[in-house]
């Protein structure tokens, strides 16, 4: 291979694609970037995260804003009728919103300072050869690598997977902007507020929305109408129209509109990619979205760099082919116990799917009452197989009978996605 050839060659310019630029970098892999737009484009997404998470990767200076009021609203049990009860449960840890102009130079900065070469064109084209393989562009060039990572996010590029029919596809909208009073309380972040008094009982038996609120500081607010996860997905004039019923049943008023945020569209459970391709994938483009919340940021961070190691210890031996390099990274990335425990959020999540809007706030408020370190680890995917098992039969135990009978009642898919669980147990 000709010296300006790099290592590795890591396809987009998102989060992803810089988190395990980033960490081969720190690896000593040499690295070049191929992107469709320039790689300090800003983000498009405002990104969420834990407190606790953000402390325990040394990324705390990266965030924004940081809430420690964190609380969801879900109203009274399906036999009451005041579904607009203010009870709120409080989740007692912080929540934090990354400053993504930071969290994109702190991650450019490093990639300049070992080098990284960047290339803008669209990926269109691969060969995966036994030394080398050879990307395409839509603008006619070529660029060769021993292993080229799609990064390219959640309909990508190269990476290809087995379907498993629908997919869950979270949408939200969103406004940023101040109001004729406070929407949430001062310094408060709301997860979920799924209280629904402002629908009437045809309108409740639509899919269920939620509001994820957040004081901004400065008099600004950000709101977001969401729905958790569904397919054929929530579309946005019903959003955008339950978000404007529930702000009118408040007496509230947008006085100043800062930013819209539409047509979010966010696959939840995408199916695990061929783990036998020679082009390995990251973050969007390699399934890593957590199907039971939708984040992904936390499981980029820890992940990148325990998978750069494994590519650049690979890499050491000179003989090893792109495919023998690529199957290292995908082991590493989707290691047996991982595939367990998406087999299983993905059976919670298509039970979630099909809960009416009364059954899904009596489940979160049962989920929220789990102990902290079982419904914190099981968001932020920090728990083992056994210890996520412990949890949802716990939840199961606690759960309200509207709950239960909707856990236990099998529709659809459930079997299958259960089998797929319990066969790789
Ligand atoms: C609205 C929304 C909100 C989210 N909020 C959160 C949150 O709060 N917390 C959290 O943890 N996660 C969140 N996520 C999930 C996830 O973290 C984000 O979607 C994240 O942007 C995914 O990063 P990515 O780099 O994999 O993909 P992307 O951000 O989509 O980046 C893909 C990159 O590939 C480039 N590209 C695409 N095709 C080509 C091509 N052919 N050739 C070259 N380059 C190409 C693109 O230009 C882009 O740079 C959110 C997702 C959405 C949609």
């Amino acid at each position: 291979m000709n010296d300006a050839s790099p290592d590795a060659l890591v396809i987009g310019s998102g989060p992803s694609a810089l988190a395990i630029a980033t960490a081969l970098c720190k690896e000593g892999v040499k690295v070049h970037g191929l992107s469709n737009k320039e790689p300090n484009e800003p983000w498009p997404y405002t990104y969420g995260i834990w407190g606790k998470e953000v402390d325990e990767l040394g990324m705390e200076h990266l965030l924004e804003h940081r809430w420690r009021n964190t609380v969801s609203y879900f109203g009274e049990g399906s036999n009451q009728k005041n579904s607009q009860h203010n009870n709120a449960t409080e989740h007692n840890i912080e929540y934090g919103l990354f400053n993504k102009i930071k969290l994109q130079e702190y991650w450019l900065n490093q990639c300049e300072e070992y080098n990284l070469v960047w290339h803008k064109g669209h990926a269109k084209d691969a060969l995966v050869g036994d030394k080398h393989t050879t990307i395409k562009t839509r603008e006619g060039f070529t660029l060769k690598a021993r292993l080229v990572i799609d990064a390219s996010g959640y309909d990508p590029v190269f990476i290809k997977n087995k379907s498993e029919g629908d997919i869950a596809i979270q949408t939200c909208y969103g406004v940023v902007g101040k109001f004729n009073s406070p929407p949430v309380e001062s310094g408060q972040f709301v997860l979920m507020d799924y209280r629904c008094n402002h629908l009437s009982n045809k309108e409740r038996e639509e899919p269920p929305t939620f509001l994820y609120a957040m004081d901004m500081g400065g008099g600004s607010y950000f709101l977001e109408e969401t729905s958790l996860g569904l397919s054929p997905p929530v579309e946005l004039e019903t959003l955008r129209k339950r978000l404007s019923m529930r702000l009118k049943s408040r007496g509230l008023e947008i006085t100043d509109l800062e930013h819209e945020e539409l047509g979010i569209y966010l696959p939840m459970n995408m199916p695990l990619p061929n783990m036998n391709q020679g082009i390995f994938g990251f973050g969007g483009a390699a399934s890593m979205v957590h199907p039971a919340s939708g984040y992904m940021f936390g499981g980029l961070l820890r992940r990148a760099p325990g998978v750069a190691k494994i590519i650049a210890d690979k890499m050491n031996n000179l003989e090893a082919t792109p495919h023998e390099i690529s199957k290292a990274a995908w082991n590493e990335l989707w290691p047996a116990e991982m595939v367990r425990k998406q087999a299983l959020y993905k059976f919670g999540l298509e039970k979630l799917m099909r809960f009416s809007e009364d059954q899904l706030r009596d489940f979160f408020k049962g989920f929220f009452t789990l102990p902290t370190e079982q419904w914190y680890g099981f968001l932020t995917n920090k728990l083992d197989v056994n210890e996520l098992i412990k949890a949802m039969v716990k939840m199961f135990i606690i759960a309200t009978w509207n709950v239960r009978w909707g856990l236990m009642i099998m529709k659809g898919r459930e079997f299958n996605l259960l089998w797929n669980f319990l066969k790789r147990y």
